[in-house]
């Protein structure tokens, strides 16, 4: 049994906050592949095409009969646990501040041995086990040995909290609370436990039902931000920068025109300058916090979240200029997922099918419900994963753009279908 993880204390501000000293990172180009899969939540094994035979650790080649045919497949990592150990000692700095550290040695029932990091709950050996791969705090996929059961408080176990970015007990800065969605999310992150929760809200003039309901709750503080300014993105980042431990950017402007559908730029401005310049201004002033604070304990600051769409993987010519704005917002989170790495933050990109908003009243379904983009967001925090295709449609054009990229663009011209 995992105890429940309890609230931390307050921190003592004289103290100082320890630097954050990475697990060691390097992998090869090959096993990168494996990193791939993790950051999507899946663990992956190679599988000879040739021989059946399943390959640990990644190489180039199968080592029983030397094909190269090696295919990247799915696992439910299913396995025995021969051993255990724990570590009292390391001379590596990240696992030195986290000792003491348990380790195992698995044998998967498809044939490879391996070592994994335990959770607490693995009793000791010989035990039925099962193995997923989880992106650590470097960015790598690590491998993890869980219980073939867990119990309610799974989550919080000391090593796992290491690999993941769980909202309990942390604070959250959503930055948009006056969309259905955002009000979502909101309530999905007080049920995970969430500690503080920020809610954006711009020209606070305006009244919102929703908005006031959600400024109930214990957990919320309202507070104004408006993405388009740099002036107000400054003065909140002053004020909560350096308490923020979550960061998810949700605010986004949404028209559904293409390049001939309206003269002139103003509309497609205000698309870039919040969906991609307001991003900017928000990475430019919580970025540095949240970087200073990520060994700050159970509950470091962890994660940077952004809500992009599918749309920004391949142009929606009837969204157009939302797409362009979306596909720039995307180029930039990757450039924070790599300023980000360093310091252990985790970026995660949401790439949603259309959302069941406004915006998209004219999409036919299946649309995504906000509810559903909501849990999705909190299930990325606590899975630790990085990129997430929520909903049917952003699934479907996924898998049609890894195919061909081409391909979709030409149906995508054709209306989508
Ligand atoms: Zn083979």
């Amino acid at each position: 049994m995992t105890l429940p993880l309890l609230r931390p204390k307050r921190k003592n501000p004289v103290l100082r906050t320890p630097q954050m000293n990475l697990p060691p990172g390097a992998r090869g180009r090959v096993a990168l592949n494996m990193t791939a899969a993790a950051a999507e939540g899946r663990f992956e094994l190679q599988v000879c095409e040739d021989c059946g035979t399943v390959q640990y650790p990644p190489r180039e080649v199968c080592h029983k009969c030397v094909s190269p045919r090696l295919h990247w497949t799915p696992q439910d990592g299913a396995g025995q646990l021969l051993g255990s150990t724990t570590l009292h000692h390391s001379n590596d700095l990240f696992f030195r501040e986290r000792l003491p550290w348990r380790l195992g040695l698995v044998h998967l029932d498809v044939g490879p041995t391996l070592m994994v990091h335990l959770h607490g709950e693995v009793g000791p050996a010989p035990a039925r086990i099962r193995v997923g791969a989880h992106i650590d705090r470097a960015g790598q996929a690590v491998l993890i040995g869980f219980p073939s059961e867990g119990s309610a408080h799974m989550a919080d176990d000391k090593m796992l909290r290491e690999m993941t970015s769980d909202p309990k007990f942390r604070k959250v800065l959503v930055t948009d609370g006056k969309t259905e969605t955002g009000q979502a999310i909101v309530r999905a992150l007080v049920k995970a436990g969430a500690d503080i929760v920020w809610v954006g809200h711009s020209e606070p003039w305006k009244k919102s039902g929703g908005l006031d309901d959600i400024g109930a709750l214990p957990q919320v503080t309202l507070v104004p931000l408006d993405l388009t300014n740099g002036r107000s993105v400054t003065e909140l980042a002053g004020e909560i920068g350096g308490k923020v431990d979550i960061v998810i950017n949700n605010a986004e402007v949404h028209r559904s025109f293409g390049i001939g559908g309206r003269r002139g730029t103003d509309v497609a401005k205000a698309e870039m300058d919040i969906n991609y310049f307001g991003f900017l201004r928000l990475a430019q002033e919580f970025g540095p916090a949240l970087k200073g604070r990520s060994a700050d304990g159970v509950t470091s600051a962890t994660a940077w979240v952004n809500v992009l769409s599918i749309f920004a993987l391949s142009n929606f010519p009837s969204h157009g200029t939302y797409s362009a704005s979306k596909a720039a917002a995307y180029s930039l989170a990757q450039c924070l997922r790599a300023e980000m790495r360093p310091a252990g933050i985790r970026v995660i990109n949401l790439f949603p099918g259309p959302i069941d908003d406004e915006w998209n009243q004219h999409m036919p379904p299946p649309k995504v419900a906000p509810s559903a983009l909501a849990n999705a967001i909190v299930k990325a925090l606590r899975d630790g994963v990085e990129d997430v295709y929520p909903g049917d449609v952003a699934q479907e054009w996924l898998e049609r753009w890894r195919e061909n990229p081409k391909v979709l663009e030409r149906e995508l011209s054709a209306g989508g279908h």
